[in-house]
């Protein structure tokens, strides 16, 4: 069983997933009326299987709340089951609940905002096809809890002995909710802050309007509070002297003048991608490559850096000489 302590009534599951990255973590904390889950796995028989046992052993109390960081399938995936299953009220933003629906492409009007966004980006119509029905509709789609509450930025939410405040950030996702407790200078973080890796900031048709702005806001954010273990999405938990997120702003700063420096003439936000990823051989990675580069174009075409020609198409960015 994948389970382990890593704080006082934290236990840490980590869960199965393939998806470039080969786990997520999902913490429960105890209180009173049981186990709170913070994140649920994404929905796979090996991870419904994980649960499954770890009911009937350590966590034969029942799971007393759920609370969904963000609406990608490895947070959100299980939480519909989990809640037919035990019982539980599901706490998640009405943002992420919207962006989750929208995800599934359930409509042909969004599917058509898909074709049009990635298109128009430069993306082939072969590679649209296999985002559309193998990752949005298969991989990205989360079945929906039926009854939800929600969390307020800055409100307390009070899991047995810790007294965490809410904290709702764009950037990765377009609400994501992480739990800070001051006091015991606990972080659950999500993917917003991760130890490693990046998380993908991206500028998708739906959800976050202005990521990496407001990525930007939620590392300001971690910086003003006193943040010393981190429990991440990913990775192993671990300890922090308040850094990484200025770290992680060098980064994007990094791939600003990258971006800038490799546009020749005109190009799409996928030209763009390959100039300064490479030619990505996984089709999901092409797709979150072009994803990072139009967050990255977005913020730079907003300080006049680069101008954008649209025609009925295709986008086209060129960088302005000063
Ligand atoms: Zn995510």
């Amino acid at each position: 069983m994948p389970l382990r302590k890593v704080a006082r009534d934290i236990l840490q599951l980590r869960m199965p997933l393939d998806a470039g990255i080969d786990h997520n973590n999902v913490y429960l904390i105890r209180e009173d009326a049981g186990w709170c889950v913070f994140d649920t796995g994404i929905d796979s028989p090996a991870v419904r299987n994980i649960w499954t046992t770890a009911f009937s052993g350590s966590l034969k109390d029942g799971i007393s709340r759920i609370v969904v960081s963000h609406h990608h399938p490895d947070h959100l995936g299980l939480a519909a089951w989990l809640q037919e299953t035990k019982d539980a009220p599901v706490y998640i933003r009405p943002e992420e609940l919207a962006a989750a629906r929208t995800a599934g492409l359930p409509d042909p009007s969004e599917e058509a905002m898909f074709r049009e966004y990635f298109g128009r980006n430069g993306m082939s119509a072969k590679d649209i096809d296999w985002l559309i029905d193998d990752f949005m509709r298969s991989f990205f789609a989360c079945a929906i809890p039926r009854e939800t509450r929600t969390l307020e930025s800055g409100k307390r939410f009070l899991i047995g002995r810790y007294a965490f405040e809410i904290l709702i950030q764009g950037g990765h996702s377009v609400a994501q909710v992480a739990l800070h407790d001051p006091s015991a200078g606990i972080l659950l973080s999500g993917d917003q802050m991760l130890e490693r890796i990046t998380p993908n900031v991206g500028l998708w048709p739906y959800g976050d309007t202005d990521p990496l702005v407001n990525y930007f806001r939620s590392l300001d954010e971690f910086e003003s509070r006193d943040i010393r273990f981190v429990l991440p999405g990913h990775d192993d938990v671990y300890r922090t002297d308040g850094r990484r997120p200025e770290m992680l702003r060098a980064h994007h700063r990094g791939m600003l003048s990258k971006f800038l420096g490799r546009i020749r003439g005109k190009m799409t936000g996928f030209e763009l991608s390959e100039a300064v990823f490479g030619k990505q051989l996984g089709i999901d990675n092409r797709v979150l490559a072009l994803l990072e580069t139009l967050a990255h174009l977005q913020w730079l075409h907003r300080k006049r850096e680069v101008v954008r020609h649209d025609d009925l198409h295709t986008s086209r960015y060129e960088r302005v000489v000063r």
